[in-house]
């Protein structure tokens, strides 16, 4: 089913997602950011908003149109609500132990990125919860840091979206082509106004979307990634990054399918207790705690493993990539490491030593 909507439309799918009783969410400009947060109405998304990122390089700015979803990710993932950043698991007092989960709610998320689409369905895998609704924007305003179509995750949006919208301004007006991948988004579909969409519609929006696919601002080089990383374990390459890194820990948590968690108790002078969950970093000391010690103590031993397991390692455990090519980790580290250029240098350093 393809159809096409106008920005008022627009409003009326979002108003019928939040009378279904869901928890809308999708993209706002909010502290000079394009953040995530819950939307009521399609004035909410960042209509006008562009972005601008490179290496440690992220600035909102103004487009010249009305544009919503004319920005690349922003330091926000949908991670946020499908894998809280903290959550208590148990609390107990002199009464006893209580369970302290509140129910997830029902979202809908809105205007998905593809490459997020792909990291929403790998994190699942892991982290489980419920299903989202899921209203997809696929891309056609690629930044400077993604590099998701060499990752097979977009431009265009992959499996698991319920709706998938492609957005498109010009002489013929401000427009969505909606298409619907459940019988879910089918059934919302027919609640919203909108005309039949005709096969140039169809046809635009494809090659908008095969269009971004070649403005990527960077991509990451075309090797077995998973038997590169294997074979780098000594390479010398990662006391250059080492030199470089910070070991900060933000490219984990901006990256949409970073999981880790610690666990930490606390305790109050009245009886108290809590158990709560709180998003990790392998880029922490106390991350590799082994009795006696740290496993990895040196930023090269970290930034390694996160770099294994990112593209390598995650192949074994999981069947797939840890990497969407959403950027996030170049634009929001502050030293500019680009995970696409390490895995060049890898590959050269590997070839150098003639392995
Ligand atoms: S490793 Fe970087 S580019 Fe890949 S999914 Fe994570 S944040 Fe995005
Ligand atoms: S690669 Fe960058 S973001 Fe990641 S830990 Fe090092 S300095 Fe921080």
């Amino acid at each position: 089913m393809n159809v096409v909507l106008d920005f008022t439309g627009l409003d009326v799918l979002i108003g019928v997602l939040r009378e279904d009783g869901r928890t809308v969410v999708g993209p706002v400009h909010q502290d000079d950011a394009i953040t995530l947060a819950e939307l009521t109405s399609a004035a909410d998304l960042p209509s006008g908003w562009g972005v601008e990122t490179g290496p440690g390089h992220y600035r909102v700015r103004r487009r010249s149109d009305a544009a919503v979803f004319g920005h690349s990710a922003g330091p926000q993932s949908w991670k946020k609500f499908l894998h809280p950043p903290r959550r208590t698991l148990v609390s107990s007092d002199s009464t006893g132990f209580h369970a302290a989960e509140e129910p997830a709610p029902d979202y809908a998320f809105f205007g998905v990125r593809p490459c997020d689409l792909a990291a929403i369905a790998k994190l699942r895998q892991i982290v489980g919860g419920r299903t989202p609704f899921v209203v997809a924007a696929q891309c056609t305003e690629p930044g400077e840091v993604c590099f998701c179509s060499s990752m097979g995750c977009g431009p265009g949006a992959g499996e698991g979206y319920d709706i998938a919208l492609t957005e498109r301004i010009d002489s013929g007006g401000h427009r969505f082509l909606a298409t619907a991948g459940t019988s879910d988004g089918s059934d919302v579909l027919t609640r919203v106004p909108a005309r039949v969409a005709t096969t140039e519609d169809v046809m635009t929006a494809e090659q908008d979307v095969a269009a971004a696919a070649g403005r990527m601002g960077r991509a990451m080089p075309e090797l077995d990634l998973r038997d590169l990383l294997a074979a780098s374990r000594d390479s010398r390459h990662w006391e250059s990054v080492a030199e470089r890194c910070l070991t900060c820990g933000n490219c984990t948590m901006v990256c949409p399918t970073c999981f880790c968690v610690s666990v930490e108790d606390a305790t109050d002078l009245q009886g108290g207790a809590e158990r709560s969950q709180r998003w990790a970093s392998c880029f922490e000391i106390d991350f590799s705690y082994l009795h006696g010690g740290s496993v990895r103590t040196s930023g090269a031993a970290r930034y390694r493993q996160w770099m294994t397991h990112k593209l390598g390692t995650w192949h074994d455990q999981f069947g797939t990539s840890g990497c969407v090519g959403c950027g996030r980790c170049i634009a929001w580290c502050p030293a500019g490491i680009d995970i696409t250029e390490e895995a060049a240098a890898l590959s050269h350093d590997h070839d150098a030593r003639g392995e």
